[in-house]
């Protein structure tokens, strides 16, 4: 590893849902959820498959009353029948351990169940209900994802740490409290369910929160005291460009740690927004830090008043879109070609540097430049470019890269 790359990931359990495993140092696996009602079988199936359809490994879906649970049998066999067959998570809160115990078709249909702990009733029938739906784990050896969020905090264990907390003699802030309290409800709960016999390899955690910095020390101190494969998200991340960067923010601090085995992307999409942008940016995230693969990337320069054409932007999202459109073609053809990187730059500054850099690059002529663009394959300079057609011209050069080196794999 060098200074430049994520850490080492941590090592963990590995926890096998519906066929793919998390942690234990694989890939960091994407997942979503659905905003569909879940009764509405059509809308759910819909909506899985075009997140599926996306790239996302595992889907969550609500799981919130009989009816609901009633859906999930009939929402499974649609996706058997007709493909994805992506594993559905369940997600249950309040009355999860009925809706178990009485729709034996729905705790079949799902690769997953998440209980939150904060969610499962107050006083002994906390514990009651929390047994009773580990219980249905076990005996059905399904993994469960205990995931614990501030919005939802057990409140009697935070009023216990808080009067904690005034005792001492230099007391903590609140948001350090709160967060003793989540990864308190965090621990306790695996223990629970390691006492009621659900194995280590059944067991996934999260500890979700709203607040950047309380988020990412919340995980570090889990990943110190857990083996469990944890599954990281800036709960209620927000909307737009503030949803994106902070979610990137978060999750890629941890990342970088090495910390985290399952991502998800908590945005609010825009009134008929698209849904699967969460599944995009988990993908994003995982590709700029090194860490997963999934299309290739175009390295390109912002533009200055070095170059005063369009040109430059004009081929550089003629290059991208020419590779989104040809990836899911070249995905059967040529096995590897995610790894593909291109470069279009705007001048000579940066041009030649992360032209040579990257697998095919082009620098174009900036202002007062000679109307050439030279291009490098596998950081040599190789040809030099000129006239109207230089956009196709290239988009032929990287088709051409692209066979020579995955056609044959
Ligand atoms: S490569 Fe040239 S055109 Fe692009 S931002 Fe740098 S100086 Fe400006």
């Amino acid at each position: 590893m060098t200074d430049s790359e994520p850490a080492a990931r941590r090592p963990t359990h590995v926890v096998p849902v519906g066929g793919i495993p998390i942690g234990g140092g694989g890939p960091i696996v994407v997942q979503s959820m659905t905003d569909t009602d879940t009764a509405d079988v059509e809308a759910t199936v819909a909506q899985v498959k075009l997140l599926a359809d996306a790239g996302s490994e595992l889907v969550r879906i609500t799981v919130n009353n009989a009816d609901a649970a009633r859906a999930v049998p009939e929402i499974r066999a649609r996706l058997e029948a007709d493909g994805p067959a992506v594993p559905l998570i369940g997600d249950f809160h309040f009355i999860g351990h009925r809706l178990l115990r009485d729709h034996a078709g729905c705790a079949d249909a799902l690769a997953k169940f998440r209980i939150n702990p904060g969610n499962v009733g107050r006083g002994e029938r906390r514990d009651r209900n929390f047994e009773a739906f580990i219980e249905v784990a076990r005996d059905l050896d399904k993994p469960v994802r205990i995931g614990v969020n501030a919005g939802s905090l057990d409140p009697e264990l935070l009023a216990h740490k808080m009067d904690e907390n005034a005792r001492r003699a230099d007391p903590l802030s609140a948001e350090d409290v709160e967060n003793e309290a989540l990864i308190e409800s965090a621990v306790r709960s695996c223990d629970a369910a390691l006492k009621l016999g659900l194995p280590e390899t059944r067991i996934v955690v999260s500890c979700k929160v709203s607040r950047l910095g309380q988020m990412v020390a919340a995980y570090r101190e889990l990943s110190r005291r857990l083996q469990f494969p944890l599954h990281l998200g800036l709960t209620e991340a927000g909307m737009g460009m503030k949803g994106i960067v902070a979610t990137t923010a978060a999750l890629s601090v941890l990342l970088c740690d090495g910390i985290g085995d399952t991502i998800r992307a908590s945005l609010t999409p825009e009134v008929s927004g698209d849904r699967t942008r969460e599944v995009r940016l988990c993908q994003e995230i995982l590709q700029s830090l090194g860490l997963r693969s999934y299309r290739p990337a175009v390295t390109a320069c912002p533009g200055c008043g070095r170059t005063t054409s369009t040109t430059f932007r004009e081929l550089a999202q003629d290059i991208q879109e020419h590779l989104e459109h040809k990836l899911p073609e070249w995905k059967g053809r040529y096995p590897g070609v995610e790894a593909l990187t291109v470069a279009v730059m705007g001048c000579v500054v940066n041009g030649p540097g992360e032209s040579r850099a990257a697998d095919v690059g082009i620098s174009l002529p900036g202002t007062g430049e000679q109307p050439r663009a030279p291009v490098y394959i596998d950081g040599e300079r190789k040809l030099l470019l000129e006239g109207d057609g230089i956009a196709d011209d290239f988009i032929r050069v990287v088709e051409e890269y692209v066979e020579r080196r995955w056609g044959g794999a």
